[in-house]
């Protein structure tokens, strides 16, 4: 403990020597995070298929090119992201300018999960940076393979003071959540989300969680069948459904079901083949306590597809669970693995309290073709983010803020959004000295008179 304290002291003695507070600097740095993920390209590679198995092709699309991306719009963006922002100033100021100057918190703390666990330990990391703090990352102890080169990486890159990597559990994670950080960004679940935000509450820590929940994909009697159902597959399955923003379950126009369903095991076999499993680059299933408990939704409903599972290597095939209803355990939890359970409407209208019950999903997919249909559910759901006849996709453009709503989770990021998160907007009015106006003192006449 007293180490991790003393890594705060160092990292706060950094920041208020004032180093971080430059646009070179920044830059600087943002330039040494991406030579660190060119230079450790194939090690990354090499660890994420040892903890998940992960194609590189999923590795490329959701991991390395991802934060490529994310580095090069910051490095584009961020002189004019730093300037004073000037506003206006009313007449009752006269004289006077107002202006918002960009300050980073100081000496913050990222903790991240194990199913992105570079992208999603990085990603904030990149805003982080730009926004001039200094940050402990403390990666999932679910990933150890990934975990040890988040370490490694981050070691032979940066100063300890300025950025490092504390690896362990939940103690850990506890222990430094007890420490006098000036901002938290977390990643993870809801049930730990509620802890960080207690923890944060102590001590008046600003935060933002990230958390997840269950993303409603509803399909409507006129959606494009073939775009619809190749886009689920793409959504859902990626990183067998280990993903927060994955379609968790689907809902379709019952007169549709069947075609859609046809299609969908079409998709299947088009991307995975028809056992994914035997291919060896298919994500597997991070533990075997996650394995159990996603076979064991098996019983909720018919298999419709698939339902193959090997224990051993923690895989399960792409599988589709019919005659699921509103009250089966599947759709109580965030399923998180590659299980889609298919309930049905008739009208559109009935989707809403279904999905009030759910709670703020993290994301919403919704399938038509009919525009007011898509405003429809646009404005009257509640959802973090989503996409209209698409999956995930919002995330891939960091034009958009990425964040939940309610339980899903508190604040956004990604792009202007990351830097915004990580830096407190301190409003400075200068006044001049030229003159006094008399009407905003004690005993003065109103009116505009100058002094
Ligand atoms: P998790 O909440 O179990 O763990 C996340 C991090 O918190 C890990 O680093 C872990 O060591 C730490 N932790 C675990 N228990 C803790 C405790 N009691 N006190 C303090 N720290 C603790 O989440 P997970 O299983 O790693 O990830 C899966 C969850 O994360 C899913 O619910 C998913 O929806 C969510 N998620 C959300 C996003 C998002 O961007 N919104 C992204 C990925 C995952």
């Amino acid at each position: 403990m007293s180490n991790f304290h003393d890594l705060v002291q160092n990292q706060k003695e950094m920041f208020h020597a004032g180093k971080t507070m430059t646009y070179t600097y920044r830059i600087h740095q943002l330039q040494k995070l991406q030579e660190m993920l060119n230079r450790y390209e194939p090690r990354i590679y090499e660890s994420l298929h040892k903890d998940l198995n992960k194609s590189t092709y999923e590795v490329l699309t959701t991991e390395f090119g991802f934060l490529q991306q994310e580095i090069n719009y910051t490095i584009k963006h961020l002189r004019e992201w730093m300037q004073p922002k000037k506003v206006k100033t009313p007449n009752s100021h006269k004289g006077a300018k107002s202006l918002i100057y960009k300050q980073p918190y100081g000496v913050t703390l990222i903790i991240s999960p194990w199913n992105y666990p570079l992208n999603l330990a990085l990603s904030p990391l990149i805003g982080a940076i730009a926004a001039g703090n200094t940050a402990i990352i403390k990666p999932s102890e679910l990933t150890p393979y990934t975990s040890d080169l988040l370490e490694e990486m981050i070691k032979e890159t940066f100063e300890e003071k300025y950025i490092t990597v504390i690896q362990g559990d939940r103690e850990v994670s506890q222990q430094l959540l007890d420490l006098p950080f000036d901002y938290i960004f977390f990643t993870g679940s809801v049930p730990v989300g509620k802890i960080v935000m207690e923890k944060a509450s102590q001590q008046l820590i600003p935060l933002t969680l990230e958390l997840g929940g269950k993303s409603p994909c509803i399909v409507d009697r006129d959606a494009k069948i073939e775009y619809a159902a190749r886009r689920i597959v793409w959504g859902k399955f990626v990183n067998a459904g280990q993903t927060c923003v994955a379609p968790d379950y689907l809902l379709v126009q019952e007169s549709i079901k069947q075609k859609l369903l046809d299609q969908i095991k079409i998709e299947i076999e088009k991307m995975y083949t028809s056992n994914p499993m035997e291919s060896g680059e298919y994500t597997k299933i991070i533990n075997k306590n996650h394995f159990d408990r996603l076979v064991n939704y098996f019983d909720e409903g018919e298999i419709h597809y698939g339902g193959e599972s090997d224990r051993t290597n923690q895989l399960i095939n792409p599988t589709i669970i019919d005659q699921v209803n509103w009250g089966s355990k599947i759709m109580q939890e965030e399923i998180f693995g590659p299980l889609l359970p298919v309930l049905t409407f008739d009208k559109l209208e009935e989707v809403h309290d279904h999905i009030e019950h759910s709670r703020n999903p993290l994301a919403l997919y919704y399938f038509s073709e009919n525009e007011k249909n898509q405003e429809w559910v646009i404005r009257n759901l509640s959802f973090g983010g989503g996409c209209i006849n698409d999956t995930m996709m919002h995330l891939g453009n960091n034009q958009l803020p990425f964040g939940g709503i309610g339980t899903s989770g508190i604040g956004k990021y990604h792009g202007k959004y990351s830097f915004d998160t990580f830096t407190h907007e301190k409003s400075v009015l200068k006044q001049t000295t030229a003159f006094d106006l008399a009407f905003r003192y004690p005993n003065s006449k109103m009116g505009r008179k100058i002094l």
